[in-house]
């Protein structure tokens, strides 16, 4: 999700260089709050480390269910501790971190298509210290409007605008750009949260987010706007769902919690992204494979894939019970019985309702509570390789002059493709076009269909915004496609809390502090983007890996260095706004 019209703090451009002098000054922005303000950031950087384990435990196994980002990363964690982290994945290891590859196209066969994530802000610091980690390169994401975007058209209502800058498009949409920054800063005291995040002032930031969050936890991202003087016009509305904010169309979003939304423009996750040169799944890859420098108990040059069986993870998990001694005990795919003292369940939360056979005992009862009232959003993506950048010719009117115009640029609309991108590797190489890229309902709409006649639709689409552009015709290899709702192993793109969702989503990320949780329940930890505060953020999925983590050290006997204190460790600093349940 990214910024199509600039938030308050951001009022020319969506990129960090234009920000004013005085902001500038500032630390930067990070996705570390507002619900559980701590720096994990500092917390991974620290030469003190994440923790240790008493050497007793050294060599323990732990499950990790779900080799997705956060399974990896809570493994290699794990790993660096001494203990012996056991990898289930039923499917591959990088789960919404999937790139794909066309496959028989020639010198298309290096192109790559981002399935699940494909762009990544700054803000995201936890995140970018496993890029760093991994070596990986990152490069600006071809967003609408942003510096590197070539040129951007919106096409609402049959019309078209061809922008290079925000400035270039009519007024209505910096109407509807003063209408968000205006219900932002009344509603939702936006440039003070934003100070207070970047200053980590812990106060500050729970002063203004207690009162939002009781405010605010029953209210949609509609009710919201509606509820703003500043949006009273249905047309302002109209256009900043569709196209205003958020590439996809933010009008998706509509039903979804406030909370959710100031999440993400607080803490700039959606600015200035870049993606993975190569792409994301990489990363995972990556760790897998990645011998640490340090490393508690075992031998120099150990890493995940060295310490399993044949370098190969576990498969899906089938079952997941409680046994005697306080033992979770797993069953895998291939019949498979191992029983473990501790367990991380990275997976997305609905496999314990659907996939697994699990134990009630897993969790307490408002931790099922919880798991059944997620909500997740559906998501569609189709990407084609073509012969080159073709979009950057330049376009000519009916008496065949050049028009200074791109052919084809980067394209919201309101039609069914709702989000095209244009991810070119240089002049004359052969390129790959998102014809379409989808959430919720517009997601749907293409269940029916295979990748051929998704692309038939997307091109007659498309074909009405750009009639001269012949698309068709540097197409080189065959569409990729995914429906995130569809695919065995999840059940969506990525939760998003429903007004009322905020107690459920407090106990799903509070989960790894157990010393409260009745012995009988301790010991399984979840983690995941689904039981962080920013699910569809990858920055989710490595918070509450490293919250997991502090959970299963601290469960073993563990503890950190006082100079580093982990999640755990600040927790009662920190906590998350408790809202009353009666
Ligand atoms: C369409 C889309 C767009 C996105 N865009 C962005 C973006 O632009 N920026 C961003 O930061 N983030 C984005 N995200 C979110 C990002 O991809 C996720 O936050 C992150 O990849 C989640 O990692 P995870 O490990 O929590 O979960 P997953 O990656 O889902 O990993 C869970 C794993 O569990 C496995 N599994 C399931 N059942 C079982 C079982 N029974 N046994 C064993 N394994 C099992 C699955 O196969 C999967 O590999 C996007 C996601 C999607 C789908």
């Amino acid at each position: 999700m990214t910024s199509t019209v600039p938030t308050a703090a951001h009022p020319e451009q969506p990129s960090q260089s234009a920000q004013p002098a005085a902001e500038a000054e500032l630390p930067p922005l990070t996705m570390a709050g507002p619900d559980f303000p701590f720096g994990y950031d500092d917390f991974l950087a620290h030469p003190a480390g994440l923790g240790s384990v008493p050497a007793t435990a050294h060599g323990t196994e732990v499950a990790v269910i779900g080799g997705g980002l956060s399974g990896i990363v809570a493994a290699y964690e794990l790993m660096k501790m001494g203990l012996r982290p056991v990898v289930y994945e039923a499917d591959r290891i990088g789960g919404r971190l999937r790139t794909a590859r066309f496959e028989g196209c020639g010198d298309a066969e290096g192109l790559t298509a981002e399935m699940g994530a494909m762009r990544f802000p700054p803000s995201s610091t936890a995140f970018r210290h496993y890029v760093d980690l991994a070596g990986l390169e990152t490069e600006p994401f071809p967003n609408p409007l942003a510096p590197t975007t070539p040129s951007t058209v919106v096409d609402l209502k049959g019309k078209s605008h061809y922008a290079r800058t925000l400035d270039d498009l009519p007024p209505v949409f910096h109407e509807v750009m003063e209408a968000w920054n205006a219900c932002l800063e009344d509603g939702a005291d936006f440039s003070a949260m934003q100070r207070a995040l970047r200053e980590r002032d812990v106060p500050k930031i729970r002063e203004i987010w207690s009162r939002l969050v009781e405010q605010l936890d029953d209210q949609t991202f509609y009710g919201f706007l509606c509820a703003a003087p500043s949006f009273a016009s249905f047309r302002h509305r109209e256009i900043f769902g569709q196209v205003g904010f958020g590439t996809g169309g933010w009008d998706t979003d509509f039903p979804n919690s406030i909370l959710e939304i100031l999440r993400v423009v607080y803490t700039g996750a959606d600015d200035d992204h870049e993606s993975i040169v190569g792409g994301s799944e990489q990363l995972p890859l990556r760790l897998w494979e990645h011998a640490p420098d340090k490393l508690t108990h075992w031998p120099q040059g150990t890493s995940l894939k060295s310490l399993h069986e044949e370098g190969r993870h576990r498969p899906a998990v089938t079952r997941l019970y409680r046994t005697a001694g306080n033992r979770l005990t797993v069953t895998d795919a291939d019949g498979a019985i191992r029983t473990y003292p501790a367990a991380v369940f990275t997976a997305q939360s609905w496999m314990l309702l659907n996939q697994i056979d699990c134990d009630e005992a897993l969790l307490p009862a408002d931790h099922w509570t919880a798991v059944e009232r997620t909500h997740y959003m559906e998501s569609s993506k189709l990407f084609v390789p073509v012969d080159r950048p073709f979009w950057l010719d330049s376009a000519v009117d009916d008496e065949g002059n050049a028009t200074g115009r791109d052919v084809m640029s980067m394209t919201l609309t309101d039609r069914m493709t709702r989000g095209t991108y244009l991810l070119d590797d240089g002049p004359d190489k052969p390129a790959v076009i998102c014809l379409s890229y989808t959430w919720c309902d517009d997601s749907i709409k293409w269940l029916p269909l295979d990748a051929n006649e998704r692309m038939e639709v997307m091109l007659r689409s498309l074909g009405e915004i750009y009639p001269k552009a012949d698309i068709r015709s540097h197409i080189i290899g065959s569409p990729v496609t995914v429906s995130w709702e569809s695919e065995p192993w999840f059940t969506g793109a990525f939760k998003a809390n429903l007004p009322g969702h905020y107690r459920y989503q407090r106990r799903l990320f509070t989960h790894f502090m157990q010393d409260t949780l009745p012995e009988d329940r301790r010991g399984l930890f979840l983690a995941g983007d689904d039981i962080s505060w920013t699910a569809g953020w990858a920055e989710g999925a490595v918070q509450t890996a490293l919250n997991a983590v502090w959970g299963v050290m601290h469960h073993l006997g563990g503890s950190t260095d006082p100079v580093n204190p982990g999640p755990g460790d600040r927790y009662e600093e920190l906590a998350p706004v408790e809202l009353p349940e009666d």
